[in-house]
């Protein structure tokens, strides 16, 4: 089985529970999403065919138990399940990061995934697979990602409605990167009692903003 891979890296976590530990990241090629802020626009351009033996080769050398499969939109490839499940068989943690556009149905229930629900600053704001609330549980993770209060307002409707069940542990609210003050999303959320975690792009804040492979 194949994959077309953008680059496979390792660093740390950088914008969920898993934040600041040591991970290895395979970030898949291509997106189907044009968000405004997007900051890994070349996960469309650049791709290398690889089969899951050199995937797991590649992962494996860099002895480290976290994996993160990630994108542009990593379950736009349909072997993208089977490569979860084979890693979690070889005892990795596994994260997926998607962007919640495509059905996280098949994903191995053993996987945490981290899902993206646009907001409108985006301009991708209908893009979310509604019926994706049904197949997240408790251990997975929910993020908007913030640029505006228009985009705050937003995120605090689709809580309050749709993932009141959910535990604010695992709903993430991250400021777009220079373009809303983290402060300024802080004192929204500390003023409304917001049910939900203020997270930041730690990699942002350690290394440049434009770095890559970090
Ligand atoms: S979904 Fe992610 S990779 Fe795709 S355009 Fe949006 S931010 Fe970029």
């Amino acid at each position: 089985m194949q994959l077309d891979i953008c680059e496979i890296f390792y660093s740390l976590q950088g914008e969920s529970t898993f934040t600041g530990l040591p991970c290895i990241f395979i970030r898949l090629s291509g997106c189907n999403l044009n968000c405004a802020w997007c900051d890994t626009r070349y996960a469309g351009m650049e791709s290398t065919r690889m089969t899951f033996d050199q995937i797991l080769k590649k992962t494996a050398s860099y002895q480290c138990h976290l994996v993160e499969v990630t994108g542009g939109e990593p379950l736009l490839q349909d072997n993208t399940p089977e490569l979860i499940s084979m890693l979690l068989e070889e005892n990795y943690q596994v994260l997926l990061e998607t962007n919640g556009s495509r059905s996280i149905k098949d994903v191995d229930s053993g996987c945490i995934k981290i899902v993206d629900i646009k907001c409108p600053s985006s301009n991708e704001q209908n893009s979310f697979l509604l019926e994706n609330i049904n197949f997240l549980t408790q251990k997975d993770e929910i993020k908007f990602v913030i640029g505006s209060q228009k985009d705050y307002k937003f995120a605090t409707s689709f809580i309050k409605h749709k993932l009141s069940k959910f535990s604010a542990a695992n709903i993430h609210l991250s400021p777009v990167f220079g373009q809303i003050r983290s402060a300024t999303l802080a004192a929204w959320m500390i003023e409304d009692h917001l049910p939900a975690r203020l997270s930041l792009q730690q990699h942002k804040v350690i290394w440049h903003p434009d770095k890559r492979g970090v």
